[in-house]
């Protein structure tokens, strides 16, 4: 095999990290096992990855407004200026560590897929330490330790790639198709959000409707939930949210405001319309910037809940926090990564529904059966790739499909 892979990377060193912008291809090392060096290798596993999701913190990244203590700290301990970039993966096992089959090899003859070489696998993104207290209680997606492919250690925007075996998901092919099993990890921050308050019977908001909130317009409809409105500001999106089974859209418009994180008062007003002047159940804050928060606790009833999951840099403003939070008794829920692996279970069911239609629609509400949304690593452009990115919520790289 070749001693180098092409790899999409950050770098940091370069015009400092607010003056510039993108990721570079370059070269690098192809990843290998080398337990007499290190002996963790023992229980990790190089991946060819086939299909690999731009998420929004990609674009986070790639314009600079996200990660940057994180991606700068990890730098500094490895050493290194560059970091290579992507979390979402499927791909397959080239090659395993000696411990990886006594470990992570399920015995149960009935289960048909397993982590073994040759085997599709796809993957999560949080690399944790299985030490510290939060691991050992069960929750693994707030260790205290955990690190981020493609953020806080090298990702998988390339040929080839070395994991630990205990991130991995092996992928039943004949239920899901390679280019949504790429993007299991994103599908699953939705089904760990939308699983974290009842939603049957009840009336959601989705405020931003990128990919995962688009996923969550499908989760929300396919729990329970008696209404789904989705709230953006794009119409290209809130017309996708329709088709997904959103039951009423509301359009943002941008105005100017005295300050960014005011919330947009019109939407607010028309929200209330759609829930008959009571607010929704339940908001989901699925795009990042204050005025979204604010958006979310203004339109969620008396003793709802708000679930916060979009990120950003920088302090937020909540003005009157509380009389708008505490005495209203709503009740906040910070939501980050998947639960390890329950959320892949429950996300694996539901997209291997073939009577739900979720996975026929991602594939082709969302992913536009392809078009202009699979973009070939090795045609790589900065220009393609913005413009990919800015005409389509979620987008794929085919690397060695
Ligand atoms: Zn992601
Ligand atoms: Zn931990």
């Amino acid at each position: 095999m070749a001693d180098t892979i092409k790899a999409l990377t950050i770098d940091v060193e370069k015009d400092g990290w607010d003056k510039s912008r993108g990721f570079v291809m370059r070269d690098v090392p192809m990843p290998v096992l080398d337990e007499k060096k290190n002996p963790e290798d023992a229980l990790s596993v190089i991946l060819k990855i086939r299909y690999a999701g731009v998420c929004g913190s990609d674009r986070g990244l790639w314009y600079r407004s996200a990660w940057k203590d994180m991606v700068h700290e990890s730098l500094a301990r490895e050493k290194k200026t560059t970091r290579i970039n992507g979390h979402e993966f499927v791909g397959e096992i080239m090659e395993v560590g000696s411990m990886v089959e006594r470990l992570y090899h399920d015995p149960d003859e009935n289960n048909p897929v397993k982590i073994e070489k040759g085997s599709l696998v796809s993957g999560d993104s949080h690399v944790t330490c299985g030490r510290c207290y939060q691991c050992r209680i069960g929750e693994e997606h707030v260790c205290l330790n955990e690190a981020i492919l493609g953020i806080s250690i090298d990702g998988i925007f390339a040929e080839y790639m070395k994991i630990p075996a205990k991130n991995l998901w092996a992928v039943d092919q004949s239920r899901i198709r390679p280019e949504v099993a790429s993007i299991l990890d994103p599908f699953g921050n939705a089904v760990h959000a939308a699983t974290s308050v009842d939603m049957r019977g009840q009336r959601v908001a989705i405020f931003g409707c990128g990919a995962i909130g688009l996923f969550s317009v499908l989760l929300a409809r396919n729990f329970g939930a008696a209404k789904v409105i989705a709230v953006d500001v794009n119409p290209a999106n809130l017309a996708m949210a329709k088709e997904l089974g959103a039951h009423e859209t509301v359009q943002i418009q941008k105005k100017k405001k005295a300050h960014e994180w005011e919330a947009d008062d019109e939407a607010l007003v028309r929200v209330r319309e759609l829930t008959y002047g009571k607010g929704v159940d339940i908001a989901m804050e699925m795009a990042g910037p204050a005025s979204s928060l604010n958006n979310c606790i203004a339109s969620t009833r008396r003793g709802g809940h708000v679930i916060v999951f979009g990120i950003k840099d920088g302090d937020v403003t909540v003005p009157d926090f509380s009389r708008m939070v505490v005495v209203r008794g709503l009740t906040l829920h910070g939501i980050i990564g998947r639960r390890i692996f329950a959320t892949w279970q429950i996300a694996q069911r539901v997209l291997s529904d073939k009577t739900n239609g979720v996975q026929d629609k991602i594939w082709n509400v969302i992913l536009k059966k392809g078009k202009g949304t699979v973009l070939d690593f090795a045609d790589f452009t900065p220009e393609s790739f913005e413009k990919a990115m800015a005409e389509h919520p979620k987008i794929v790289f085919r690397i060695k499909g």
